[in-house]
């Protein structure tokens, strides 16, 4: 990893940030728990910030938020830094994973409580709370307390109180994590809805990488205080610029190489044949293909990029829709391989044990720095 933990993305034209963190980093006594993070957070996009347990996730959320301050560093809101405006005064509503509920308040009072608060009239509570209550499908449970719903139902509560006094951003601590399995892939349903349809930032947190895939418009990854990758889903998965992003999602095959060469492009070496890439790699690198980026090489002609390896099947076993085949490459079989392929009338006939021709593009290959 590089000393300079920053990512910085690239602007999308007409979507302004709404927040901006510079070089933003928190200590407790002498231990550095963020280091220097940039990022930049569109207006109404679904960011997820993504990482393992006690990576930094709700340090840097609580910081947007204004629960705690950065030790240095600052936090832009649409251009001006609000690192000492107060949380009652940044237009943000935060979403607690325990939803944090008035026990003794109905859900209509606990959805109008930030109403009241800013002494909004009490005819437009009224109508905002039902509207509210409308869009997260409560409208029949206004009168009930927190003790009478279900889990999922106090969720939507929580989110309806978050979105009623229609904050530039919402800011969830993983909201999700206290559900059951099903609830969960259905809040998540929801949520990702919500968020389509009323046009809000939300800021998401979770730990869970399929989450994060299947919610996201940008993923936000964190590594031990680190903010170590930003970008789509795709990105994300299929250009990790780190063995631990690399690692992180789902499955993947990572093998060593070595790059040689000079600019424009570096000749890699690897258990899989020679690749070609920009000359910026040099010396020993890592090389990631996911499982689902090889085919097995028919004899039709290759287009450019694609490159083909001979490698022994060592496994087949049936998914369903798709085989998985574990196999052995480089020049003594010193090397395991697992790919994933459409299943077929072919792959039922695949011996174990024979070569097979591996396929795939160049394209589909990431090279990452070693360790
Ligand atoms: P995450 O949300 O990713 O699980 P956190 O942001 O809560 O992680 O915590 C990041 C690190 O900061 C952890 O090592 C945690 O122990 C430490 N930390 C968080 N809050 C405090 C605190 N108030 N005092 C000391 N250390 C803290
Ligand atoms: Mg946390």
């Amino acid at each position: 990893m590089t000393a300079q933990n920053s990512v910085t993305a690239g602007l999308m034209v007409g979507t302004p940030n709404v927040i901006q963190l510079v070089g933003v980093t928190k200590s407790y006594k002498t231990v550095e728990v963020l280091k220097p993070v940039d990022l930049d957070i569109r207006d109404g996009e679904f960011l997820t910030i993504l990482g393992p347990s006690g990576s930094g996730k709700t340090t840097i959320l609580r910081m947007i938020g204004g629960f705690t301050p950065p030790s240095s560093g600052r936090i832009l809101l649409r251009g001006t830094d609000i690192v000492h405006v107060p949380i009652y005064k940044r237009p943000f509503n935060t979403v607690f994973q325990d939803y944090a509920l008035f026990p003794h308040m109905t859900v209509a009072r606990n959805v109008g409580y930030g109403l009241r608060i800013r002494k909004t009239p009490q005819a437009e509570i009224k109508r905002r709370v039902e509207a509210v209550l409308e869009t997260v499908n409560l409208a029949d449970k206004a009168g009930r307390y927190p003790a009478e719903l279900s889990g999922g139902q106090r969720q939507r509560v929580a989110l309806a109180r978050a979105i009623v006094c229609e904050p530039q951003v919402i800011l969830l601590d993983e909201p999700l994590a206290a559900l059951d399995a099903e609830l969960r892939r259905s809040m998540q349903e929801f949520l990702k809805d919500l968020q389509r349809r009323i046009r809000t930032t939300f800021v998401f947190i979770t730990h869970d990488q399929e989450e994060a895939i299947s919610m996201s418009d940008r993923i936000a990854v964190m590594d031990h205080g680190n903010l170590v990758q930003v970008g789509t889903p795709q990105e994300i998965y299929y250009k990790p610029k780190s063995e631990f992003v690399a690692k992180f999602f789902g499955e993947n095959n990572i093998l060593p190489a070595s790059a040689s060469g000079s600019p424009p492009l570096a000749v890699i070496e690897s258990p899989l044949g020679k690749h070609w890439a920009p000359a910026d790699h040099q010396g020993a690198l890592l090389f990631a293909i996911r499982p689902e980026s090889f085919r097995l090489h028919d004899g039709s002609d290759l287009s450019a990029g694609e490159r083909v390896a001979k490698a022994r099947l060592d496994s087949v076993t049936f998914l369903g829709a798709t085989t998985q085949l574990s196999l052995s490459v480089g020049a003594s079989d010193e090397h395991r391989v697992k790919i994933r392929i459409p299943t077929a009338l072919s792959t039922q006939n695949l011996v174990v044990g024979s070569d097979v021709m591996l396929r795939w593009s160049e394209t589909d290959v990431s090279f990452l720095p070693k360790g």
